[in-house]
């Protein structure tokens, strides 16, 4: 039979190329899509793509045929050379060429086993990432230098493309398992803190009676042991509470309690308990006609009172003031602290969960790193935001807005 030499059409098969690039194609998908293209552009009957995996090798798709499996420990030392080779090889090549002579039978045996007339190994830079083979022609027709060529020149570019399909459900399903993982996170540290504020209560409890002389007077050293274990037992609660508050907040089941209030007697009355250094000064500037806004009293408490304490902490002298503006429908509230301030290196992280500027073992200043995370994520519940400002050894500034009008909180129901 006589066959007139097929010429390739680069410039379409560039054009189809983009087409298949250029779809995010699941996997699946991208791998037929591929395989359909070559057997088209190659008048193949029938393609399979062969794929590393660890460290060995597997067909990830057939189109033509079935699925089959094939003996890796036969094809080793042809994948071993056709790694050194880098460019298509053929069947007939195999037969026909003198210069194939030494890897003649385990070629031929690879062929078989792939029913194969041709294979195209695919890299990126030096890496082999697995390869095609693509079994006889439509009527017989052979593989010629001329489709061996066009082969060659597609292989890079359908290599990058895979290896991009590749890394892309990579990263999908380590994002699946990652959130699997946060999810078991949050559920232990939700269950685990929650069995540990039990007993920790009574233990406060108990100390507290202890403390009171309800058991009997106690003498100074015992006084002094009891408020250790208070202090500590309390700021192990304040822990706890801030863990299990972070995993509610995660998991979606924060209810609101909305009411409208004024914030200068919220603001006042926390100003009492705060643990202000004795050479730091409270200034409160919040104008008696500052309009009232809408929000979780007791959420709004918290946020207060983590910066305020927090201000009150990172200052050892100096000033802390506190001072609300109305800016269309929020009220902007600012905490500004004259105290060490955040390096601007550190400022992207003190959102974080657990994040200390102050991190290490020996850092000065106690704390969980869990309260800025709660205040913003309390603030976004209101479809408010935070941020800061701050710069190192002079200060300070969180802001925050507010609602002023019911209608920015969104999907939550208001008290009456
Ligand atoms: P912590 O419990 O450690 O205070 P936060 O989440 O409240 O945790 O804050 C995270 C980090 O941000 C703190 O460890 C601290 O380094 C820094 N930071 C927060 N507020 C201030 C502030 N007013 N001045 C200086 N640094 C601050």
């Amino acid at each position: 039979m006589i066959f007139s030499k097929k010429k390739y059409d680069y410039e379409e098969s560039a054009k189809k190329l983009s087409v298949l690039f250029a779809n995010n194609f699941p996997s699946n998908e991208f791998h037929r899509n591929l395989l359909k293209f070559l057997c088209e552009t190659t008048d193949s009957v029938g393609a399979a793509l062969v794929l590393k995996e660890k460290e060995t090798f597997t067909v990830r798709h057939c189109l033509g045929w079935e699925s089959f499996s094939f003996r890796m420990e036969e094809c080793v030392g042809m994948i071993q050379w056709l790694k050194k080779n880098k460019g298509t090889i053929t069947r007939l090549q195999l037969l026909e060429e003198s210069r194939w002579a030494p890897i003649k039978k385990m070629g031929l045996n690879f062929f078989i086993q792939f029913q194969a007339e041709a294979c195209l190994p695919l890299f990126v830079g030096e890496e082999m990432l697995g390869f095609v083979t693509l079994s006889q022609k439509r009527e017989g027709r052979p593989f010629t230098a001329a489709c061996r060529q066009i082969l060659d020149w597609l292989g890079p570019q359908l290599a990058m493309s895979l290896n991009n399909s590749l890394l892309w459900e990579k990263i999908r399903y380590q994002n699946v398992e990652l959130a699997k993982v946060n999810d078991l996170k949050s559920q232990i540290v939700a269950n685990l803190s929650h069995e540990l504020k039990t007993p920790l209560t009574a233990v406060i409890g108990f100390a507290e009676l202890l403390a009171e002389g309800v058991d009997g007077e106690l003498n100074g050293e015992q006084k002094k042991h009891i408020t250790q274990v208070l202090d500590g037992s309390n700021r192990l609660l304040k822990i706890l509470t801030a863990l299990v508050d972070l995993a509610k907040l995660e998991a979606g089941n924060f209810p609101l309690n909305i009411q409208q209030f004024h914030l200068a007697p919220l603001v006042t009355s926390l100003s009492d308990e705060l643990p202000l250094n004795r050479d730091t000064a409270l200034q409160i500037e919040i104008d008696s006609d500052t309009p009232r806004i809408y929000g979780d009293l007791g959420l709004v408490r918290q946020i207060f009172r983590h910066l305020l304490d927090n201000a009150a902490k990172y200052t050892p002298g100096g000033s802390v003031k506190v001072s609300a503006s109305k800016k269309g429908e929020v009220l902007e509230i600012c905490v500004a602290d004259t105290g060490i301030g955040i390096g601007p290196e550190k400022m992207p992280r003190i959102f974080d969960d657990f994040y200390q500027a102050d991190g290490g073992i020996t850092r000065r200043f106690e704390g969980s790193g869990l309260g800025l995370t709660l205040s913003k994520k309390w603030v976004e519940l209101h479809g408010g935001r935070l941020w800061a400002k701050s710069q190192l050894g002079k200060g300070s500034q969180f802001y925050f807005t507010l609602p002023l009008k019911p209608i920015v909180i969104k999907h939550r129901e208001l008290a009456a």
